[in-house]
């Protein structure tokens, strides 16, 4: 990559809430693990006391997207997702 093109994460920051404010419950994924494409809301869902949450494929059991909540911030891995579409 150019460097004269490269900078900071706070260039993103406009563009990135634009994607993160939405409906998740009617978003579509795709699994990484089989290819599944479908609603976050028919999804299955663990709340992990005291860790956060694991979002699982139906189909596979695939971790789709795993959230952790600590010292009141967010991490969210997307890794099992091939993609995440708004709405
Ligand atoms: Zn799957």
């Amino acid at each position: 990559m150019d460097d004269r093109l490269r900078l900071d994460g706070n260039a993103a920051a406009g563009t990135l809430g634009e994607v993160f404010s939405f409906e998740v419950t009617t978003a579509h994924y795709a699994c990484e693990g089989c290819g599944r494409i479908d609603q976050i809301g028919a999804a299955m869902v663990y709340d992990v006391r005291g860790l956060g949450t694991i979002v699982r494929c139906p189909g596979c059991d695939n971790a789709l997207i795993r959230l952790a909540h600590n010292r009141g911030r967010y991490m969210v891995d997307l890794r099992g997702t091939r993609y995440l579409t708004t709405g």
